[in-house]
C-alpha cells in the first residue's frame, strides 16, 4: 500500500502505532488533536476531581494514589497536579534506567523535595538487566526494552502490593500521536496496549527463548501482575491527558519557572526537555527508530508542535531536516557497560535498517530514503523557524550541590 502523509502534521500511514487519513487529507492523530481546542476543559477537570474523590485516604493510612515518575518528561508537572492542584497524598515510584544523566538524577531528586513526596525505587540486578538489554538489542533492536517494561510494570505491582487501587499516569501516548482514541473515551491502563505498543508486541511472556542464557528469574521483575490481583485490589490506571489540555512544551516552562525543572541541549532534536535523564534515548535509541521506522523523535516533536499551532508544516520539515541523520552521542557509554565494540554494534544496527527506507549502495554504505524524502513528499524548504526552547543546562550538569542526591537526606 502507497504511504500517505497527513496535509497537516508529518506523520504518515506508515506510523508504527497505525493511524488513518480522512478524505481531506488529515490524520486522526490531527483530527484527535482538535478537540483540545473544542473540550470544555474546566468541566473536564471536574470530572477528574469526581473520578479521584473516592480514592482519598480520609484515615490517612495508606497513600491516595500511585504516580510512576522520572528524572524528565511530564513528572513535575504531573505530580504538581496530583498534590497541589488535586490535594492527593501519592506514592512517588521510579524504575532505574541505568543510563541516568547527572541532570536527570538532579531534576528527580528535586522533584521529591519540591513536592515532598515519599518516593520508592526499582533497582533490577545488573547481570539480568545486562542480559534482556543484549537479548532485546540482538532480537528486536530495542534497547530500551527493559526500561519500557521496567517503567510500564512497576507502578503496576507497587499497586497491588502497597494495595493502593489508583495509578496516574501523564498523556496516552496512542492518543496524543494518532489518535487512537478521543479524549473523550476516558481509556484507561491496560495489559493489551503495554503489549501491542509499549512493549511492540514482546512482553516478559515471551522474550525467554531456548535460544539464549535469559532464563524465568531474570524477568521476574517485569511479570504484570495477573488479572486476578488486579481484580482483587479494583487496580485503575487513569491518564490525565483526558482531563487537561495536554501541552509538554508550555508545561515544562511553568515547571521550568516555578520548580527549576533542568533542561539539556540534543544533537538529534530541538526539544530540550523530554528525555534529559538519559544518556540513551535520544542517541542510540532514537537512531534505531530512524533505522527501522524511518523517522525519529524529532519528527514527533515537530508533529506536537506544528499540532500545537507554534510551526509551519514547512519549519517542521525544516527541522526535521536539520536534526534526524545527526550522530547519536555517549554510544560509548553503552558500549563499555554491554561489553561490546563498535563493530559488533555496527553489524546489528545494520540489520535493523529498513529497507523500505535505506538503500544499501555498498557494504557498510546506506543512503536515507525514509519518511522524509520518500517519494519527495517531504522536500527541504529553507525556512528559519522562530520557536524557541530554553536549555538551562548541560546532561552532564555537575552536582556540585550535596543536597541533590538520590538517595539523601533532602532539605526541603
Ligand atoms: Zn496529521
Amino acid at each position: 500500500m502507497k504511504i500517505q502523509f497527513c496535509k497537516r502534521c508529518l506523520y504518515s500511514t506508515d506510523h508504527p502505532l497505525g493511524l488513518t487519513i480522512n478524505d481531506k487529507g488529515i490524520c486522526s492523530g490531527c483530527e484527535i488533536h482538535e478537540e483540545k481546542d473544542t473540550l470544555d476543559w474546566e468541566l473536564r477537570f471536574k470530572k477528574l476531581e469526581a473520578i479521584v474523590e473516592p480514592y482519598r485516604n480520609l484515615k490517612g493510612e495508606n497513600y491516595d494514589c500511585i504516580v510512576p515518575v522520572s528524572g524528565a518528561n511530564d513528572s513535575y508537572f504531573i505530580v504538581n497536579i496530583v498534590k497541589n492542584k488535586l490535594g492527593l497524598n501519592p506514592l512517588l515510584v521510579t524504575y532505574n534506567k541505568y543510563f541516568n544523566t547527572p541532570l536527570g538524577i538532579k531534576n528527580l531528586s528535586n522533584l521529591r523535595i519540591q513536592f515532598n513526596c515519599d518516593i520508592i525505587y526499582q533497582n533490577v540486578n545488573p547481570i539480568s538487566v545486562k542480559k534482556i538489554t543484549r537479548k532485546a538489542f540482538r532480537e528486536y533492536g530495542n534497547i530500551y526494552w527493559p526500561i519500557l517494561a521496567g517503567q510500564t510494570v512497576f507502578p503496576v505491582q507497587t499497586a497491588v502490593r502497597f494495595k493502593i487501587p489508583l495509578i496516574i499516569w501523564g498523556a496516552h501516548q496512542g492518543l496524543e500521536q494518532v489518535g487512537m482514541f478521543s479524549h473523550e473515551h476516558e481509556v484507561e491502563m491496560t495489559r493489551r496496549y503495554r503489549k501491542d505498543h509499549d512493549l511492540f508486541n514482546h512482553d516478559e511472556g515471551n522474550i525467554i527463548s531456548i535460544h539464549d542464557d535469559l532464563q524465568k528469574k531474570d524477568i521476574g521483575q517485569y511479570q504484570y501482575p495477573t488479572d486476578l490481583d488486579l481484580n482483587k485490589n479494583k487496580i485503575r490506571g487513569i491518564y490525565l491527558g483526558n482531563y487537561i489540555r495536554w501541552d509538554p512544551k508550555a508545561q515544562h516552562e511553568e515547571m521550568i519557572n516555578e520548580f527549576g525543572y533542568l533542561t539539556s541541549k540534543f544533537n538529534r532534536t530541538f526539544d530540550c526537555y523530554d528525555h534529559v535523564d538519559c544518556y540513551n534515548y535520544m542517541n542510540l535509541h532514537d537512531l534505531l527508530k530512524l533505522y527501522k521506522h524511518g523517522y525519529s523523535k524529532v519528527t514527533d516533536h515537530a508533529t506536537r508542535e506544528i499540532r500545537h499551532g507554534r510551526l509551519s508544516r514547512e519549519e517542521g520539515i525544516d527541522l526535521v531536516k536539520k536534526y534526524e541523520l545527526n550522530d547519536p552521542e555517549y554510544i560509548n557509554l553503552f558500549l563499555d557497560w554491554l561489553g561490546i565494540e563498535e563493530k559488533g554494534l555496527n553489524f546489528i544496527l545494520d540489520q535493523f535498517r529498513n529497507e523500505k527506507y535505506w538503500n544499501k549502495l555498498a557494504p557498510r554504505k546506506w543512503e536515507f530514503n525514509g519518511w522524509s524524502t520518500k517519494n519527495n513528499i517531504l522536500k527541504k524548504i529553507n525556512s528559519t523557524s522562530s520557536i524557541k526552547f530554553k536549555s538551562n543546562n548541560n546532561l552532564n550538569y555537575h552536582n556540585k550541590l550535596s543536597r541533590y542526591i538520590t538517595f539523601g537526606k533532602g532539605y526541603p
